[in-house]
């Protein structure tokens, strides 16, 4: 599986930045788990193909993306966009953002092919198949709904948390799949930021040293969403833990699992 950080920045020649301020990861230029960057950082090929959007939940910096992308496919789609979510997000999304205020109600909007959004609500623990892969949310720990996801093709299987504030949901996960190949986790904020982490249910390299100790996982583990301000630190607080299969995920660069 292929699978991609979209930036959301860029910097002055045109490079992606590694500052994330948005989340969006595509699996096999096919699947967004996240939409915070995805309309902004879309290359042609992924706007061509990727019908299906995971999300963990719904904060802004996970979906800003999301309106503006169904936007801009709006008038070429050839079937719906469907959007795989807990429902708690799907009613958020309906409730605050596609409610005509904010931005249409694209859910009953239709297209030739249908209505351009539509919605799979899924549970804790449901499988559910897009094209090869097969996907399964896991409980995260957030002051909102929050989910974490794990995907496989078959043969290899990735798992990713949502913004969470502990790995306890990715513990039973750990335990339930035979061979996983990579975690990608979040950390977003520096140590010297304990309290803000832990009122805002983000973990720090403290708090995520604690929580990996607790995994019974030797794989590689890659630090994604990164709060911008604080990458350079967070970076070397991280690095400073000397943790062997603990890395940082490039932003822009894919990953082959
Ligand atoms: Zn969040």
């Amino acid at each position: 599986m292929k699978f991609q950080l979209l930036p959301s920045s860029f910097e002055e020649d045109g490079s992606p930045s590694p500052r994330q301020h948005l989340a969006c990861l595509v699996v096999d230029d096919l699947v967004a788990i996240d939409a915070g960057s995805l309309a902004m950082a879309a290359t042609d090929e992924i706007r061509r193909q990727l019908r299906d959007i995971v999300l963990t939940h719904a904060h802004l910096d996970h979906i800003a993306g999301l309106p503006l992308y169904v936007d801009d496919l709006f008038a070429s789609l050839d079937k719906p966009i469907t959007v795989h979510a807990l429902p708690d997000v799907i009613n958020v999304l309906e409730r605050d953002v596609f409610n005509w205020s904010v931005f249409p109600r694209f859910s009953e909007l239709n297209t030739p092919a249908g209505p351009a959004i539509r919605y799979n609500a899924v549970e804790f623990g449901d499988q559910f198949i897009i094209s090869s892969l097969s996907f399964r949310l896991f409980r995260g720990d957030h002051k909102v709904p929050s989910a974490g996801v794990v995907v496989t093709d078959g043969q290899s299987t990735v798992a990713v948390t949502g913004d969470t504030a502990s790995l306890a949901g990715l513990q039973d996960e750990v335990a339930s799949v035979e061979s996983l190949q990579a975690i990608l986790v979040e950390c977003a904020f520096p140590n010297e930021l304990t309290d803000i982490a832990r009122n805002s249910h983000h973990m720090t390299p403290a708090i995520l040293a604690e929580e990996l100790s607790k995994l019974e996982s030797v794989c590689p583990v890659f630090v994604i969403n990164i709060k911008p301000r604080y990458r350079e630190l967070v970076v070397a607080e991280l690095t400073a833990l000397k943790i062997g299969n603990l890395n940082v995920m490039s932003v822009g660069k894919p990953y082959f699992w």
